[in-house]
């Protein structure tokens, strides 16, 4: 049975028990937790955690999932894909375990003529929740096996009694959770010894897991260590088949890579490499590897993601050089992705027929990260053999981590590569130290990132100012605060004071200056005294954790440490910033809600009146939808919104679907943003305005490239985006009035002037060179006899473009004739810089005159250089006082001859 038809099969079967069908959700999801999807349930996390209530009781989907934990196993287990497909179907509140059960049972035993998947009932296996191993389940979960001998009849032996680790599961943060049941198929005597799963699971095939979530959970310390609250009011059903581990049963075959899905790819593998499947256990797993890995791949960069050093872009870079190092390994250097992705697109779009229609992109994508690959490996392979030869010439059994990392830092050698090939040298890899040297290297980034911008004070400094107690941050609160000095810094030292016209910079024991960070550019204001001292505030940062340092210009007065000061952030500044800060929410909120869940944030900078954020993206924004981002964005502004900020701890944060930025680190109580409720939920320590009119209005002003897979978009706020549109509406009334239109007519009337104009400059080129023809007939009387040869050098006076020139010089020549030899020149200057073209006839050229070397002389009279063919040739040069110089110049080359 095809894999296509197991598909249909389930969500038919489901569908006809009221389920409602819900399209897979891309791989890429809104879940800051999540590098990819890894399970059916996930889109409906919401409805399982109470954040949203369901649209349905009953709903089913076929869920495209990645897992890169498995990445490893690919290829040595039988049943282990980094992408598959999950099969679910989920209750909210609606059946429970003994609807659940039944349906399964119906499905997996039911004949393939009535639908069903025909499965042989004595070859089924279940496990259930075993007694003793929670202190709220004394008895495990009998419940469930009594309803699987009861509905489906299974003897005792047959269903088996777990442990936690597989038959009991939750979310890994508060709310639900309870005991699941797996479905086993057992293989036969040939793949194993008898026993059930217990025993066995690549014989004991696990095809499908049910999730009875009984219980609300609080307090989660580990996966078998948490509290239980109480039973859940309603309770649900989560499930999960793997459909490509029923495909392998129901098509015969030994495991999940030989299936339709699956195996074309490796059949072109075994043709390109001349090698047979299922001759050797070593080659088999490469020729496996390459066509799981092929596959994901393809289906990753459909769904947005593209090969990056970073995160989900890692993982896609990773499977993607993974499969051509297993063609390499079976003998193939060529290229190879060229020949296998369009299989695999193949054969999977009969159920992705967005991968045809994509299949441009996403193969110029991975053809482009193949050869990039191909180049690393002839620069690193060269560097690693070299290092391991002289490990072992020293006799280490391990290649030092500085030799990885180099390789890495200098050839972008990804580190599982250089473990893989020292490995197969017989070599280890001193990991640790690889390990410290990368967080070395990443953490001098940043502390340079840092020195630049605390005027590189040592951080001795600012961390013995610390040790005096934090800075005591209040611009969440007020806008001016009473404080005292705590110290001074100029270029990097301490100092006791700061006097009029001097630069510096301040910390003080407590702030309402907002310190540069996530984005928002800093506060600014002045600090004074009552003594009369003013200082501006020209940049707020915090040179090490929890201190805050001003970067001040003393405009009159002195400071001197000790001193007490009123500090005050200019209000109007302020008030821009949290424009700015907010519209940065709004429009990625906007951005997500027109292009999908993908369009993620990948870093953002605001300032009073401006604002841009970077995302993951592929291609430019059509006119349309830039303008309906707008819209929403300002829908969105009209609505008014409420403004709020809450703490939390980060993994509340993510369980209420909060995006953090990938990468970012976070203190243990985190500050979510919302605006609008869920409408945009984000992790943020900026400043914000109280509810979205406040924004005013918004602008989009730019989008543009950012490097591969990310964009930029740029906007104004407020009333700088008032302003700008004033701008523009100003240049469109000006323009309209030039050209003495309406301004809905403006672009039609410049449209038909410009092409007037192009009409117009062709009419005159045509005048022009009719004039410069028209002269020849009197130009060829003064032609001169050189020795015998003609000779006709010509001033065309200013202006005379190249390709006239030509046409003037070929038909002089045709006028004077083949009898005698003859050699025709013509300069002009469009501006200083003078043009010659020289012709000559086949009779000039019998005489040894070549126009190319002929041009030359003239050329450089004119301070240049030229050359050409014998009979025709170009020059040019810079000094237009030269031009008859140059033709005399010629004129005596003519006489030497
Ligand atoms: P296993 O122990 O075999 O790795 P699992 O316990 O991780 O399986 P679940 O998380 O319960 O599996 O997922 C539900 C179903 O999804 C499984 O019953 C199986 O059929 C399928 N499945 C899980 N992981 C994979 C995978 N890497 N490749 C293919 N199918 C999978
Ligand atoms: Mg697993």
């Amino acid at each position: 049975m095809e894999t296509a038809e197991i598909r249909r099969r389930w969500l038919s079967f489901f569908e006809g028990t009221d389920h409602t069908v819900v399209p897979s959700a891309p791989l890429v999801y809104d879940d800051p937790n999540l590098l990819f999807v890894n399970a059916g349930m996930v889109p409906f996390k919401p409805y399982f955690l109470g954040q949203q209530s369901p649209p349905w009781k009953r709903a089913t989907s076929v869920q495209k999932c990645v897992r890169t934990l498995d990445i490893e196993e690919v290829g040595k287990t039988t049943r282990h894909g980094t992408f598959f497909q999950m099969n679910g179907n989920f209750s909210f509140g609606d059946y429970f375990k003994e609807g659940a059960i039944r349906q399964a049972w119906e499905l997996v035993t039911g004949s393939q003529a009535e639908g069903g998947l025909g499965f042989d009932p004595d070859k089924v296996w279940v496990t259930v929740l075993g007694p003793g191993l929670l202190p709220h389940l004394p008895d495990g979960d009998e419940e469930a096996a009594a309803l699987w001998r009861e509905i489906a009849g299974l003897p005792d032996e047959r269903i088996q009694r777990r442990g936690v680790e597989d038959n009991y599961w939750h979310m890994g943060v508060p709310g639900p959770g309870g005991p699941c049941s797996e479905i086993y198929v057992d293989r036969g005597a040939e793949y194993g010894p008898d026993g059930g799963p217990l025993v066995d699971e690549e014989r004991f095939l696990e095809i499908w897991n049910l999730v009875f979530m009984q219980e609300e959970l609080s307090a989660i310390r580990s996966k078998a260590d948490f509290d239980v609250t109480g039973e859940l009011p309603s309770k649900n059903i989560d499930t999960g088949m793997g459909l490509e581990r029923v495909a392998y049963l129901l098509q015969g075959v030994d495991n999940l890579y030989e299936i339709d899905e699956v195996y074309p790819v490796i059949e072109r593998a075994e043709q390109m490499s001349g090698r047979d499947y299922g001759a050797d256990h070593g080659a088999d797993v490469q020729f496996r590897v390459v066509a799981d890995h092929v596959r994901s791949g393809l289906m990753l960069m459909s769904d947005g993601v593209t090969p990056g050093n970073e995160g989900r872009g890692y993982v896609l870079r990773r499977l993607l050089r993974r499969a051509v190092r297993s063609m390499r390994l079976l003998g193939v250097q060529d290229p190879a992705l060229t020949e296998l992705l369009p299989i695999s697109k193949d054969v999977m779009k009969a159920s992705y027929p967005e991968l045809e229609a994509d299949f441009g992109r996403i193969s110029q994508i991975a053809y482009a990260e193949e050869e990039a690959f191909r180049r690393t490996l002839v620069a690193g392979t060269t560097i690693l053999d070299l290092a391991v030869d002289k490990a072992k010439e020293r006799g280490a059994t391990t290649l030092a981590g500085d030799q990885a990392f180099a390789l890495h830092d200098t050839y972008g050698f990804p580190i599982d590569l250089t473990l893989e090939m020292a490995a197969e040298q017989g070599l280890e890899v001193d990991r640790e130290g690889f390990t410290t040297l990368m967080t070395e290297q990443r953490e001098r980034a940043k502390a340079d990132a840092r020195a630049k911008k605390s005027g590189h004070a040592s951080t001795e400094v600012w961390r013995d100012l610390r040790d005096h107690g934090p800075t005591e941050f209040l611009a969440y609160e007020t806008l001016t605060a009473e404080a005292s000095v705590r110290g001074l810094v100029v270029d990097g030292a301490r100092v006791p004071a700061l006097t009029q016209g001097q630069r510096g910079m301040i910390v003080l024991d407590r702030t309402p200056f907002y310190a540069e960070s996530g984005g928002q550019t800093a506060d600014e204001g002045v600090i004074e005294t009552a003594s009369g001292a003013v200082l501006r505030v020209r940049d707020v940062q915090r040179p090490v954790k929890g201190l805050i340092a001003h970067t001040v210009e003393v405009e009159s007065g002195e400071l001197t440490e000790g001193a007490g000061v009123n500090a005050q952030v200019d209000p109007d500044w302020r008030v821009q910033a949290c424009q700015a800060h907010s519209g940065t929410h709004v429009v990625h909120a906007a951005l997500r809600q027109v292009l999908g869940p993908t369009a993620l944030q990948s870093g953002s900078y605001n300032k009073p009146g401006y604002l841009r954020l970077d995302f993951a993206w592929n291609s430019s924004l059509s006119r349309e939808t830039r303008s309906e981002i707008e819209e929403v964005a300002n829908l969105a502004l009209r609505q008014d919104l409420p403004v709020s900020a809450a703490y939390m701890t980060l993994p509340e944060a993510r369980a209420a679907g909060a995006l953090a930025l990938f990468g970012e680190t976070y203190d243990e109580q985190v500050r979510v943003v919302e605006i609008g409720g869920p409408w945009s939920r984000e992790l943020c320590g900026g400043t914000h305005v109280r509810h979205s009119s406040q924004v005013g209005a918004l602008t989009l002003t730019g989008e543009s490239s950012v490097g591969s897979g990310s964009r930029r978009i740029e906007a104004l706020v407020g009333m700088d985006a008032l302003r700008y549109l004033a701008r523009e509406r100003a240049l469109v009334s000006e323009l309209s009035g030039l050209v003495g239109v309406r301004p809905e007519q403006l672009s039609d009337r410049v449209g038909q002037v410009l092409t007037r104009l192009k009409e117009a400059e062709k009419e005159i080129a045509a005048m022009r060179q009719a004039a410069v023809l028209s002269d020849a007939g009197a130009l060829v009387a003064s032609a001169q006899d050189v020795k015998g040869v003609t000779w006709l050098g010509h001033d065309a006076g200013p202006g005379v473009g190249g390709d006239d020139l030509r046409r003037l010089v070929t038909d002089l020549r045709g006028r004077l004739g083949e009898e005698r030899p003859s050699v025709v020149a013509a300069v002009s200057a469009a501006g200083d810089r003078p043009v010659i073209v020289i012709a000559t006839n086949a009779a000039a050229r019998e005489r040894g005159l070549k126009a190319g070397q002929l041009v030359k002389i003239g050329a450089q009279a004119l301070g240049g250089n030229g050359g050409g063919k014998d009979d025709l040739a170009q020059g040019g040069g810079q000094d237009a006082s030269q031009i008859s110089e140059a033709l005399t110049q010629i004129g005596r080359a003519l006489g030497r001859a």
